[in-house]
């Protein structure tokens, strides 16, 4: 007897013990698995012309209702002794005890297909299981025991034909738990209808059904019962039938079954494409965006079936990296030799992912020209993403992109595209203007945010890291260049030309009292109530320069600077005392010129690096 690795025993006894009380799935995960190892099979027979046809292959369930014993057998691919010890003596390959912490409460979630533990979830209805098996093109045949986490066995053994047989000695009833009902009929078609109804291969049940007892003369015929074999399962794949027999119901219960999720999706797609290239694909939007999405552990991609073969599970080049969050497949007819790195190289692929991206696309521009309310849903989900893929490559999808992603309007008060933001544009207005900051009412409340309102324009706010990067590769709209309104030439006023002969002295003063903060320092007449405001030169915005600043830095590398300018409200009280000040006492005209400053960066949400001093020049003129 040998031991199960480690981890695999912690798993298998969490697994059997606890974690998972939806047991009736490991029926599901027995089928796949027949499933899985009859397309490895078919798989070659295409490819090497070993003569076998899809009508040849079956998975076959039987219930020994005495003897307490459920058999699932497949004609599948089978395994050796080798790979008997190799894919069932290690649990979880791909998992790790993680799992356990994270998902012990989401019963909904399917960790443990997830997980690859497949397998194993027969230990939670069987007290003991053998695994016969014998691998195509071999004479010997193999049996696998186990009775759980103790450890397993495997010996030679004797089998007819090639495949693989499961025989689980159900567990006895309970007081919670019916054991027995994994030995009867019924239960097993409700289950295999349930989770395994698109199994390209006949799921056949042994069913005692009546028949005439032809035996027995006369009036009084009699009726016997016998077994007969009855195929569960429909078969057909869901994408290969007529859109007209599918209800959304069908379509959404598909996708929990097929993507592991517990909610329906947000909408679904099905296309059934004749011409130079054949295919057919389903493909779907979920309803909130996978939580691993941004993190190296997301694999995006479309599982790939030719001719009802699964190729690849995830395969990324059927979709871009901006619509990663799209599950869905994709069933064509690829030459069958093909192996899993060509697939990528795949002209006839690459077609048809292009075609599904600017299906999606399309079908989302409708979307947002016919149904705003439903576009505003995905794009609170999504836009995050759309954004990314703008920024993403050089900005080189941004084409593809930027008619579908959205601002929300500090004059409207709503979501709007750049499209809506033109065409509400007044005459003269020449660029779009845009702020940045933290949060919504942060960067309306913006005194640069206000100069543009009042003068009658309106101003896209951007609260995402990731905005002003994706504008900056957009670039420009409709032939209209966009502008931060903490540019220091917005086109709305030419603050240095109205400066007066008598200010000059004063900013010059106040520029050198901040010298190496600000690059220079001018006078507004749009501030409204605020008394000053800061604003830049050249390519760096402060809300560029604070998201480097958040950045992780090689060493000796230095913090990406903007160039800061001063404007002063020149209609505020404030000014008038520094302007005087500066005539009387030229040290409290420098104190009030730090204040300015530092009041200036705290609208903007920047540090302030000498708090103590800000602090105690404040209360010193309050005091005073
Ligand atoms: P997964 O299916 O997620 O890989 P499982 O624990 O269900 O994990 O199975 C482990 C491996 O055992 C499979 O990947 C497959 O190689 C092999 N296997 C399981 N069931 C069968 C079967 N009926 N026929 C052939 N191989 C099988």
């Amino acid at each position: 007897m040998k031991n199960f690795k480690t981890e695999s025993k912690r798993i298998l006894d969490l697994m059997i013990n606890s974690i998972y009380t939806n047991k009736e799935i490991f029926l599901r995960e027995l089928i796949s698995n027949g499933s899985d190892a009859i397309d490895k099979l078919y798989y070659k027979s295409l490819s090497e012309n070993i003569g076998l046809n899809r009508g040849d292959f079956e998975i076959k369930i039987s219930a020994d209702k005495e003897n307490r014993i459920l058999t699932i057998s497949d004609n599948g691919i089978g395994m050796t002794a080798e790979e008997l010890e190799n894919n069932l003596g290690t649990i979880a390959k791909s998992g790790s005890l993680a799992f356990k912490n994270d998902n012990a409460k989401k019963e909904d979630i399917d960790i443990i297909g997830q997980f690859g533990v497949g397998f194993y979830s027969v230990f939670m209805i069987g007290e003991k299981v053998e695994v016969l098996s014998k691998a195509y093109g071999s004479t010997e045949a193999n049996m696998w025991v186990s009775a759980g986490a103790e450890g397993y066995e495997v010996k030679p053994a004797k089998k007819e034909t090639n495949g693989t047989e499961i025989r689980i000695y159900i567990k006895a009833d309970t007081e919670d738990e019916r054991y027995t009902e994994y030995l009867e009929y019924y239960k097993l078609r409700e289950l295999i209808k349930r989770y395994s109804d698109y199994i390209r291969y006949p799921i056949k049940i042994e069913n005692e059904v009546p028949a005439p007892d032809d035996s027995v003369d006369g009036e009084g015929k009699k009726i016997k019962t016998i077994k007969e074999w009855e195929t569960i399962n429909s078969m057909i794949p869901m994408w290969r039938k007529s859109k007209a027999d599918l209800s959304d119901e069908d379509y959404n219960k598909f996708y929990k079954d097929m993507f592991y999720d517990f909610q329906d999706p947000f909408m679904h797609m099905h296309y059934q494409v004749e011409g130079l290239i054949d295919y057919k694909a389903l493909i779907y939007i979920p309803k909130k965006c996978p939580e691993a999405y941004f993190s190296k552990y997301f694999e995006r991609g479309l599982k790939l079936y030719s001719n009802g073969v699964l190729i690849m599970d995830k395969c990324r080049d059927l979709i871009p990296e901006y619509f990663g969050f799209i599950q869905g497949l994709v069933d064509c007819e690829l030459s069958l030799n093909i192996s899993r790195e060509t697939v990528q190289q795949d002209r006839g692929l690459r077609k048809i992912a292009s075609n599904i991206e600017k299906q999606i696309r399309k079908e989302l521009q409708d979307m947002l020209e016919n149904d705003r309310p439903r576009y505003e849903e995905f794009y609170n989900n999504f836009g995050l993403q759309l954004k990314v893929g703008i920024y993403n490559n050089w900005g080189m999808d941004k084409d593809k992109l930027q008619d579908l992603v959205m601002f929300y309007s500090a004059k409207q008060d709503k979501l709007i595209t750049f499209k809506d933001y033109v065409a509400a544009m007044p005459e003269g207005q020449k660029y779009i203007y845009y702020a940045t900051g933290s949060s919504l009412l942060s960067v309306k409340k913006m005194p640069q945010t206000e100069k543009i309102l009042n003068s009658g324009y309106d101003v896209l706010c951007m609260t995402d890291n990731v905005d002003e990067f994706a504008i900056k590769y957009v670039a420009q709209y409709d032939g209209k260049e966009f502008k931060n309104v903490t540019d220091g030439n917005t086109g709305i006023e030419s603050a240095t030309e109205e400066t007066l002969e008598e200010d000059k002295p004063v900013l010059e003063f106040i520029k050198t009292a901040l010298e190496g903060e600000v690059f220079d320092v001018k006078l507004s007449k749009k501030l409204g109530t605020h008394p000053v405001c800061l604003s830049t030169e050249g390519e760096v915005s402060l809300e560029m320069e604070k998201v480097f600043k958040a950045m992780p830095k090689t060493d000796g590398a230095q913090d990406v600077r903007a160039k800061k300018i001063l404007e002063i409200n020149a209609e505020h009280k404030i000014y008038q005392k520094v302007k005087s000040l500066f005539e009387t006492d030229k040290d409290a005209a420098k104190d009030i010129a730090l204040v300015l400053l530092d009041e200036a960066k705290l609208i903007e949400g920047i540090e302030i690096e000498d708090m103590e001093r800000f602090v105690s020049l404040v209360s010193k003129y309050i005091a005073e």
